[in-house]
């Protein structure tokens, strides 16, 4: 029933509580009002960093492509210009790193504002850690590194967004395997802890200093690690992780030492 559809008796209870609570009333709509104004402004204030920082990410590739297309412009007539490939190389190289630091800019934006739903279902956890590892074996084979597989019988199917989830564990395995050498093998968990299911992945990789381990979830975050460096990466894959984990009611939290490898843990609330 609507305001004006209420009875008259209705009206004048209603309107005789209001009299009497109005002070409180009033002194609780102010807090919530300056609650909401906070958390506003801490948006705002996340959405300048990020945008800055993108900004400054989003640069680099762009001045390579630019310095590559002059330098092609200039030179393609020249009959003694012999680099031609070698620079559509890099150009195809740079775009491709351009592409996938915007994909990931927009999708980080789209978690944190909340504009992409949470859309939770059944999900068999099993199933889905063995469809990701079969998707995820012309890489293995590619880096030559081995995927050993440990899924605890009686876990549970879990109540998620079982797209994003595919996007956690795809995160965390594919940084194990580009950040180990060849031959080494990469490990998946999935346990029943106490009201919760645990996900680890663990790598005999390059490790994290400790120094750099408090800003590894950070967004654009890539490590100051040579080889590290040198592989594909936004620094946007982990910050992700941990969206898309918390706002599941989970935690992710990682241990690591240098040369020694990488453990990555998430738990989810069990259905
Ligand atoms: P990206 O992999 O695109 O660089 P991420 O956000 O996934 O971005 O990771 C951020 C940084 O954290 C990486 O650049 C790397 O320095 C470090 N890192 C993440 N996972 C690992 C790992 N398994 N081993 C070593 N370093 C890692």
């Amino acid at each position: 029933m609507t305001k004006r559809e209420r009875k008259p008796q209705q009206q004048n209870a209603a309107l005789a509580v209001g009299e009497k609570t109005t002070t409180a009333d009033a002194a609780r709509e102010v807090e919530r009002l300056r609650e909401e104004l906070a958390e506003l402004e801490r948006v705002n204030r996340l959405k300048d960093q990020y945008l800055s920082v993108a900004a400054h990410e989003l640069s680099t590739p762009l001045t390579a492509i630019k310095a590559y297309v002059e330098a092609l412009s200039e030179n393609w007539a020249d009959p003694s210009f012999t680099q031609g490939p070698e620079f559509l190389g890099v150009l195809q190289r740079e775009s491709t790193r351009l592409i996938r630091i915007v994909d990931r800019t927009l999708q980080i934006s789209r978690l944190t504002s909340r504009s992409q739903m949470v859309r939770r279902s059944s999900v068999d956890l099993k199933r889905l850690v063995h469809e990701v590892s079969v998707s995820l074996r012309p890489v293995l084979q590619e880096r030559d590194v081995d995927l050993n597989v440990q899924v605890a019988a009686d876990l549970p199917s879990i109540d998620a967004d079982r797209d994003l989830l595919e996007q956690v564990l795809i995160n965390l395995l594919d940084n194990a395997v580009k950040f180990s050498p060849a031959g080494r093998t990469v490990h998946l968990q999935a346990r029943v802890r106490p009201n919760c299911v645990e996900v680890e992945v663990r790598d005999h990789g390059y490790g994290i200093a400790p120094e750099e381990l408090k800003r590894v979830f950070d967004p654009y975050f890539r490590s100051g690690d040579e080889r590290i460096g040198c592989e594909r990466g936004t620094g946007l894959g982990l910050a992700i992780v941990k969206t898309i984990v918390e706002q599941h009611g989970g935690r992710v939290w990682v241990v690591s030492e240098i040369d020694r490898g990488t453990t990555f843990r998430f738990s989810l609330p069990q259905a």
